[in-house]
């Protein structure tokens, strides 16, 4: 485990640039992809010095910023953990306050911006003017793929730094029982809309104790890397939903899906990534700054998206002076408990323990 933040924040910065230097490895064959791939790869070594500047201001910007754009969904999934969270009502951000906090971020040298939700693509509009007005941060867009059409997809293609990133549950079964029926078939098409336009996607999957054979396996991973799936995210299962425990992995399980990726990134034409992965690398959970953070729909600045608890809110703070929150100063300074990483979420299962960071003076 890595004691010395530096040494972890470095470690992380080589990750990140690793990453981005293996999609463009990836992206080779395609010289529209290759140019925009080379100049975010170039921004991101600029970036990682701007968050060095500023760590030695006391501002620990993160090379990753998480925004859920909006609570609504065009879906009702099983288990979805957005409504099991039971947020209370607020309004959400509009496009002025969005289009802020990205500046914010790109001045301060966030390096990847994810946009989730709910559904981040009924949003579609503003994601395709930030893309377009920020051209080299790149944008990772977790959808469902349904909103996914050819005047998307010709959106995405011409814009080049939008990584669509479509939840697949398994195969059909598998994604039907989960999303609802039909929608296995929208993502195939989906999928092949992108294809044809050369557009960079990836796909994530919600790893539980009982789908992990299968979606690691040769036919899953074979059939995705056919429709041309670039990135592959594998997000390990959090019980947010109330006893559904037994669906958490194993620490076995967990160790089999992290050789997986490893295996799969040595051999593969594709870039895969495991979410939380292996965060005893960095001494422990990268959420409240150490290397994400999150944006709720109204804009609270939170540690992770599985912890919505806040203290500061960006439409009506500076990122730069949010970004010293007290209460994710709190959860840096005893990170070290954050190591627990059973139920996939460290900042999860001591829940209570955040919460209760809240109410400190
Ligand atoms: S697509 Fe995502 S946000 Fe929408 S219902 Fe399904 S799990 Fe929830």
């Amino acid at each position: 485990m890595t004691g010395d933040p530096r040494e972890y924040r470095d470690r992380f910065d080589a990750v990140i640039a690793d990453v981005l230097q293996q999609a463009l490895r990836i992206a080779v064959a395609e010289p529209a992809l290759m140019l925009t791939g080379a100049a975010i790869l170039h921004r991101q070594r600029k970036a990682a010095a701007t968050r060095r500047k500023y760590e030695k201001e006391g501002v620990l910007v993160p090379p990753v910023m998480m925004i859920s754009l909006t609570s609504r969904c065009n879906l009702a999934c099983k288990g979805c953990y957005q409504r099991a969270q039971h947020r209370a009502p607020a309004p959400e951000m509009d496009e002025r306050q969005l289009a802020s906090i990205v500046v914010q971020a790109e001045e301060l040298g966030v390096s990847v911006i994810v946009f989730a939700g709910g559904e981040p693509l009924l949003k579609k509009n503003e994601i395709l003017a930030l893309a377009r007005d920020h051209p080299a941060l790149l944008f990772a867009v977790f959808t469902n793929g349904q909103l996914i059409d050819a005047e998307a997809a010709d959106a995405f293609a011409e814009l080049r730094n939008i990584v669509p990133v479509l939840s697949f549950e398994g195969f059909r079964a598998e994604t039907d029982m989960r999303r609802g029926t039909g929608v296995y078939n929208r993502l195939k098409t989906a999928s092949e809309l992108l294809r044809n336009r050369l557009v960079f996607s990836g796909i994530s999957v919600t790893v539980t104790s009982r789908n992990l054979g299968a979606v690691v396996g040769r036919d899953f991973i074979g059939d995705m890397l056919g429709a041309g799936v670039k990135a592959f995210v594998f997000v390990e299962y959090v019980p947010i939903e109330p006893g559904t425990e037994d669906l958490v992995l194993t620490d076995g399980q967990r160790k089999n899906l992290n050789a997986a990726i490893a295996e799969f990134n040595r051999n593969s034409p594709a870039l895969f990534i495991g979410f939380p992965g292996e965060e005893g690398e960095y001494g422990g959970c990268l959420a409240a700054g150490r290397g994400f953070v999150h944006v709720s729909p109204s804009g609270s600045l939170e540690a992770c998206p599985a912890a919505p608890y806040s203290d500061t809110n960006l439409t009506t703070l500076p990122l730069k002076e949010a970004l010293r929150s007290g209460l994710l100063e709190r959860i840096r300074a005893e990170h070290g408990r954050l190591t627990e990483t059973k139920g996939g979420c460290a900042l999860w299962t001591n829940r209570d323990w955040v919460q209760g960071l809240l109410v400190k003076p």
